[in-house]
């Protein structure tokens, strides 16, 4: 059995829905379970109608904002709805009304918990319908499927937004909920939601933004997959990203330790979570375009050959803290545990680190939400400096050639090498 992931940009509108279609009409015979996401930008604007619907000054009555932004929201599903149903008495309208409807409530009434157990309860409702429609179409065109909610299966704790996985409980509910399915028919296809999971109390949990991909990662690994396929917008996973580089390679082969490494360092291709469930069944990743999906793509699995070319991680707008303690001390296992801690309590993430005898600097993104709280906590106890507008550049599989091509113009202020990784952290020089 396959996984098939598709993401937003895959069903953003009646064409795509149509070429995923076409995509699958290509596997006639095989048993697939297929991922999807929200269509187009629809998480993006369900996450601003849950900030119009919990930060309204009206708790109670009417929140015209967000009442604007749904029916937006409406219109986008209802406008592919119509270019792929030109009959308007399909059931589709119905259902797709209907999961609308349990929105019109939730927006109606003043917001029961916290900020984030509603948003997963709001924003999950753009896979739902996603799911819904794309289910309904390929019926339509020929390609029998069964729509399942992927709550029934995937079930997290409550931290909601960042729900964490139970792994051992969901590959037996994904063996009782799917299994039956594949071994009743050949050429099954399952119709599900990326992104979002479950809990014990039947609430709704999501796993992260772009959360889909460690969707179909953990149903391959639950149900012993043979592979993964993600179609993306994109030939496959590139050197760079070519919105900062002007030639990019594809990449053709990847070990799963890279894939990481990339992931770790900040590289947006795919969800960093996604490599551990499939590496640890030995799965492979197939990245392809559903452009054109007979080219080869690329693929990501055990092979550990080194990468042939140079792979860049651009990050821009950082700062770089150099913290140090007030009293000349060095900074040793007390200083390091007691900074590591605040930087955990604060929820920072440190881009690159690197240490001397009296200071400590850390490269981190410059969050306005964080990063004056997180300096004045440090402050207590130590002396910081930091320098804003920098950007940090990571070069997997460098060499000196390619440090020099690209701090061109920029001067280095720290530099951290390990065997295969660079990273730079650098200023435009004016
Ligand atoms: N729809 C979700 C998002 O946009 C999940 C995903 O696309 O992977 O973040
Ligand atoms: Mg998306």
């Amino acid at each position: 059995m396959k996984v098939f992931k598709f993401g937003g940009a895959s069903v953003k509108d009646a064409g795509a829905v149509k070429n995923a279609a076409a995509i699958l009409k290509k596997y006639p015979k095989e048993n697939i379970i297929v991922v999807i996401s929200a269509m187009g930008k629809t998480t993006n604007a369900l996450e601003r109608l849950t900030n119009a619907f919990f930060y309204s000054d009206n708790k109670e009555a009417e929140k015209p904002e967000a009442i604007a932004i749904l029916n937006e929201i409406k219109k986008y599903h209802f406008d592919i709805i119509e270019e792929l149903f030109p009959d308007k008495s399909h059931p589709i309208y119905n259902e797709i009304n209907n999961s609308f409807v349990e929105l019109d409530w939730a927006v109606e009434e003043a917001p029961a918990h916290s900020y984030d157990h509603e948003y997963d309860q709001i924003v999950s409702i753009g896979e739902i319908v996603s799911t819904k429609i794309v289910n309904a179409y390929l019926n339509e065109a020929g390609i029998p499927c069964k729509w399942r909610d992927v709550r029934d299966f995937i079930q997290t704790d409550n931290t909601f937004r960042e729900g964490k996985v139970d792994l051992e409980l969901t590959e037996s509910l994904v063996k009782k909920h799917l299994s039956p399915v594949f071994a009743s028919e050949e050429g099954a296809i399952v119709v599900t939601q990326g992104f979002i999971g479950g809990t014990s109390e039947n609430f709704t949990t999501t796993l992260g933004r772009e959360g889909s991909d460690y969707t179909a990662a953990i149903l391959a690994f639950a149900a012993n997959a043979e592979s993964v396929t993600i179609w993306k917008d994109v030939p496959g996973i590139l050197n760079a990203d070519p919105k900062w580089f002007d030639e990019t390679k594809k990449i053709e082969q990847l070990s799963y330790q890279d894939a990481i490494e990339l992931a770790y360092y900040g590289a947006t291709v795919i969800h960093p979570k996604t490599i551990k469930p499939l590496q640890n069944k030995k799965i492979p990743l197939y990245v392809k375009s559903f452009l054109n999906p007979e080219e080869i793509g690329t693929v990501i699995n055990e092979d550990q050959s080194p990468l042939p070319v140079p792979c860049f991680i651009f990050k821009i707008n950082q700062v770089l803290l150099s913290i140090s303690p007030k009293d000349f001390s060095f900074i040793a296992e007390e200083n390091f545990s007691s900074i590591f801690k605040l930087f955990a309590q604060q929820h920072v993430k440190i881009n690159m680190m690197q240490n001397s005898a009296i200071s400590f600097s850390v490269c981190i993104d410059n969050d306005p939400g964080k990063l004056p709280e997180l300096i004045k906590t440090l402050q207590k106890e130590y002396r910081v400096l930091y320098n804003e507008n920098l950007e940090l550049i990571t070069i997997r599989y460098y060499d000196q050639a390619t440090i020099g091509r690209v701090t061109i113009d920029k001067k280095v202020l720290l530099e951290v090498k390990s065997r295969y990784t660079v990273q730079l952290v650098v200023q435009k020089s004016n």
